[in-house]
C-alpha cells in the first residue's frame, strides 16, 4: 500500500531518474517530499483583464484567455527557440513570447484556454507578456484548482533538472493524497496554548497558502516547532546528566583569598563572577556543564587555573584541553607559573612529548611514565591536546575537565572522557567566539552560561583602521616607525588571493553561503585542497613585503603546512622580539600571547567575518601600549564598508556578533552552516523570543514527562530530528 513512508520512485510521476536528483536535497520518501518546503512565493494572485494588462507596462500580472495563434519561429541566432502567441478574453488580446520552450506549440493549441502570468514588456511594434508561466483551464474565470498561476505560487529550491514547476505538479496530488495522513507531531496542548495550525493544514498552507498570512502562520508553526526540537534535544542530553553524580569540592575560600593575592594583577569584576559562579558549580554533586565565554584577552585562563586549584585541593585531578600544541604549552607555562607556590603538581602531554613541572622546575618526561604518574595520582593538573583522551590515558581521579575552544573538539571526545566512569568530571568549556543569546539558548542550550564582559584595567582600546588603497603606503610607514620602536606586527593573508578563480569555482560548487560568496572560516570547501594554494599565495606576499616593501625588517612566514615544532619556534622567535613581522594565514593558529605586537594588519578583509576580524584583533593590544588594527581592502561594496565600519566603531566581540547576524542573517553564525540546522530553524534563530517561548515549552514538557512517553509521535520527530542535525 502506498502511503507517507513510500519510497518516491514508486510514484510514478517520479520513478527513478528523479529519485536520485530528489535525494540530493534528502529527500527519500512521499513524507520527505510534503515536508520539502518551498524557499518563496511568486504572487500570481490578482488575475486582470487583458485590457487591463496593456496598462501595466513593467509589472508582473496574471491573465486569462483562448489561444487564437501559436508558433515556433527560429531566431536569427540560432540558439534560441522562439515560441509566439496570442491570446485573447472578451474585450482584447495581447501577444506572448516564450523562449527556448518549443514543446509549447505542441502541448498547448490554438483554441486552448490558458491562465498565464509574467511581465508586461515592450518589444518591437507592441506589448507582449515575457515569457509566461502557464496553465492550462477550462474557461476564463477559473481560480479555483490553479497551481503554476493565479494564485500564490510556491517557488522552490531547484537543482539541474527539477524545477519548482515539477515540484508542484508532483507535490499538489501527493498533498490529496496523503496530507491527512500526516500525523500531528506537536502536543496538543502547545498547538493550543499559542493557536497554531495543525500539521496538516500547515503543510498545505506552506505549498499553496490561500494568503500569505497562512503562509506566516504556517512557517511560524515549523520554526516553532524545529527551534522546539532543537531544545528537546538540549535539554533530555542536560537531563541525562543530572541524574548522575560527579565528585563535590567543597570552596575554600581562604585558599582562593591567597591565590588572588598571589597574582600581580587585580581580577576584574567580570572573573570574580565567573570564578564565583563555577566554584559554586563545583560544589555540587551534580555535574557541571558551563561554558566561559569571554573576549580575547579577557582572562579566562586565570580564572580556569583558580577552579583548577580548588579542584585539586579537594582531592581530584583536572584535564586542560587545548586545541593545539601551541595552545596546549602556553597554558602548561601559565598554569604552572600561577600555581607555583600551590604545591600543585602540572604536567602536560602533547602529541610527541610530556613535561612534569614540579615546585617551579619542568622536567621532560616519558609518555609512559606521564600515563603511569596520571594513573596512579601523581599528577593533578594534565594539560595537552586531544592526545589526552587517547586510548590508554586514564586519570584516577578525574574531577573537572576544562576545555579551551571546545568546539574544536568533537563531542565524542568529550563524552569520551565521561564514559565508563562511576563519577562524571565537571565540565567547564571556555570560548572567545561570541555566542548570540539565541544560538547560546539553542545549540548550546545544554551549557550553563557565564561572561567575561570586561577587559582587565590596563588595556587600551585598539584602534582599527579601514585603509584605503590609496593609503598603503602611509600605512607601511606607519609600521616601519612601530618596528623601530621594537613593536611587533602581524600580518593576515587571506587563505587564497593569487588563485581567485579556483576559489570562486570551488565557492561556486558548493553552493552559496548565505546567498554571498564570502568565504568564512567555516566555509563549506576542503582546506586541505587549498592549502597547497594557500601556501604559495603566502610565499608570493612575502616575496613582496620582504624584498620591495619592508627590505630592512625581519620578516617570517607562518602557516597551517608546517610542523607545530617549527610553528611553536617562530612564535616564540616573535614573542622575543627577534622577527618583527609575522605574515600568516587565517587558518593558522594565532592564540599566542605576544604582548609586544602592536599592530595587526589584515589584507582582503572584506572576506573575513566580523566574528574572526575581531578574534584577529584580539591579537594585539595585549599591553598598556596602544595598538593598531588595519583593515585593507579592494571590495568598496556597500554591505562590506558596512560591515568593516561595524567593527571599527564597534569593540565588542558579543555586539559584534549580534551584527553579524543582522547584516548576514543567521547563516553568518559560528557552526551553525555545517549543522545541519534546518531552515527554518535557522530563521526562528534570530528571534530571541521565539527561542524563548521553545526553551520553555520544552522545559514544560520534559518536567512532565522526561521520556516524553506520552507524546509518541513527538518522540518519533525528535529521534528523525537527531538523526539529521550534529552540532560541536
Ligand atoms: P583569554 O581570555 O583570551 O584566554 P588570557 O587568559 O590568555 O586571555 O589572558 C590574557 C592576558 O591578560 C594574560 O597575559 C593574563 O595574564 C592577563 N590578565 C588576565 N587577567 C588580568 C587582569 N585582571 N588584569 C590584568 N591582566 C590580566
Ligand atoms: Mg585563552
Amino acid at each position: 500500500m502506498i502511503g507517507l513512508s513510500t519510497k518516491i520512485e514508486e510514484i510514478p510521476k517520479v520513478g527513478v531518474a528523479y529519485a536520485k536528483k530528489l535525494k540530493k536535497f534528502g529527500i527519500k520518501t512521499v513524507q520527505d517530499l510534503l515536508f520539502y518546503f518551498p524557499a518563496r512565493y511568486d504572487d500570481f494572485s490578482e488575475i486582470i483583464s487583458i485590457k487591463e494588462a496593456h496598462q501595466r507596462l513593467g509589472q508582473t500580472v496574471c491573465v486569462q484567455g483562448q489561444i487564437t495563434e501559436i508558433e515556433n519561429t527560429n531566431t536569427f541566432k540560432k540558439f534560441m527557440s522562439l515560441t509566439e502567441a496570442t491570446i485573447q478574453d472578451r474585450d482584447g488580446e495581447i501577444k506572448v513570447i516564450w523562449f527556448n520552450q518549443p514543446y509549447l506549440a505542441k502541448s498547448l493549441k490554438e483554441v486552448d484556454f490558458v491562465c498565464l502570468a509574467g511581465k508586461i514588456s515592450l518589444y518591437k511594434e507592441g506589448i507582449y507578456l515575457n515569457n509566461p508561466a502557464y496553465e492550462r483551464i477550462n474557461e476564463i474565470g477559473e481560480n479555483e484548482e490553479l497551481t503554476h498561476t493565479g494564485r500564490i505560487v510556491p517557488v522552490y529550491a531547484e537543482t539541474r533538472g527539477v524545477t519548482s514547476r515539477w515540484l508542484r505538479y508532483v507535490i499538489k496530488p501527493l498533498l490529496y493524497r496523503f496530507c491527512d495522513q500526516i500525523q500531528e507531531s506537536l502536543p496538543e496542548e502547545i498547538i493550543k496554548k499559542y493557536k497554531f495550525l495543525p500539521i496538516q493544514e500547515a503543510v498545505w498552507q506552506l505549498h499553496f497558502p490561500d494568503s500569505f498570512e497562512h503562509a506566516d502562520a504556517a512557517k511560524s508553526r515549523f520554526s516553532f516547532e524545529e527551534l522546539f526540537l532543537i531544545q528537546l534535544n538540549v535539554l533530555k542530553k542536560k537531563i541525562k546528566l543530572m541524574i548522575k553524580k560527579a565528585p563535590a569540592c567543597k570552596m575554600d575560600a581562604d585558599l582562593m583569598k591567597k591565590f588572588t593575592d598571589s597574582l600581580p594583577f587585580q581580577l576584574t569584576d567580570s572573573q570574580k563572577k565567573c570564578a564565583f559562579a563555577i566554584l559554586k558549580d563545583l560544589e555540587k554533586s551534580v555535574p557541571m556543564s558551563r561554558l566561559l565565554e569571554g573576549d580575547v584577552g579577557s582572562g579566562k585562563t586565570v580564572v580556569a587555573a583558580m577552579c583548577a586549584l580548588n579542584v585539586v585541593k579537594c582531592g581530584h585531578q583536572v584535564a586542560f584541553m587545548a586545541p593545539t600544541e601551541i595552545l596546549a604549552k602556553q597554558h602548561f607555562k601559565t598554569v604552572s607559573e600561577l600555581l607555583k607556590n600551590f604545591d600543585v603538581k602540572v604536567g602536560m602531554m602533547t602529541g610527541k612529548d610530556a613535561r612534569i613541572c614540579r615546585g617551579g622546575e619542568t622536567f621532560e618526561v616519558s609518555k609512559k611514565s606521564f600515563k603511569g604518574d596520571l594513573e596512579f595520582d601523581q599528577i593533578d593538573i594534565a594539560i595537552g591536546t586531544h592526545s589526552l583522551i587517547q586510548k590508554g590515558v586514564e586519570f584516577s581521579k578525574l574531577g573537572l575537565v576544562i576545555l579551551d575552544e571546545q568546539h574544536r573538539f568533537g563531542v565524542e571526545q568529550r563524552d569520551h572522557l565521561i564514559k565508563n566512569k562511576k563519577l562524571v568530571p565537571h565540565l567547564l568549556s571556555m570560548t572567545a567566539t561570541p555566542i548570540p543569546r539565541t544560538l547560546a539558548l539553542t545549540v548550546y542550550g545544554d551549557l550553563d552560561l557565564c561572561l567575561i564582559d570586561e577587559m582587565p584595567k590596563n588595556r587600551k582600546k585598539v584602534k582599527t583602521i579601514i585603509v584605503e588603497p590609496s593609503q598603503r603606503k602611509e600605512a607601511y610607514e606607519f609600521i616601519k616607525k612601530e618596528v623601530s620602536d621594537g613593536k611587533g606586527v602581524f600580518v593576515i593573508h587571506p587563505k587564497i588571493e593569487s588563485n581567485a578563480s579556483k576559489l570562486k569555482e570551488i565557492l561556486e560548487k558548493s553552493g552559496p553561503i548565505n546567498g554571498s560568496f564570502i568565504p568564512q572560516n567555516y566555509a563549506p570547501m576542503s582546506l586541505s585542497s587549498l592549502a597547497i594554494n594557500e601556501v604559495k599565495a603566502l610565499k608570493e606576499e612575502y616575496e613582496k613585503l620582504s624584498k620591495e616593501v619592508f627590505p630592512d625588517l625581519r620578516i617570517t612566514m607562518l602557516h597551517g603546512k608546517m610542523k607545530p615544532a617549527e610553528k611553536e619556534r617562530i612564535m616564540l622567535d616573535f614573542k622575543k622580539g627577534e622577527i618583527d613581522i609575522l605574515l600568516s594565514t587565517s587558518v593558522v593558529e594565532v592564540g599566542v600571547d605576544v604582548p609586544r605586537a602592536t599592530i595587526m594588519m589584515i589584507e582582503g578583509a572584506e572576506r573575513f567575518g566580523l566574528s574572526q576580524l575581531h578574534q584577529f584583533r584580539g591579537r594585539v593590544g595585549r599591553s598598556d601600549m596602544q595598538s593598531y588594527c588595519f583593515l585593507f581592502t579592494t571590495d568598496p561594496s556597500m554591505l562590506n564598508r558596512k560591515r568593516l565600519k561595524a567593527l571599527v566603531e564597534c569593540n565588542n566581540g558579543f555586539e559584534l556578533a549580534e551584527k553579524d547576524l543582522e547584516i548576514r542573517g543567521p547563516g553568518s553564525l559560528y557552526g551553525t552552516v555545517q549543522s545541519g540546522i534546518p531552515d527554518m530553524a535557522m530563521q526562528g534563530l534570530s528571534n530571541i523570543f521565539l527561542v524563548e517561548k521553545t526553551r520553555a515549552a520544552a522545559k514544560e514538557i520534559l518536567e512532565k514527562d522526561p521520556e516524553l512517553k506520552n507524546y509518541p509521535q513527538l518522540k518519533e520527530r525528535l529521534k528523525q530530528f537527531q538523526s539529521r542535525i550534529h552540532f560541536e
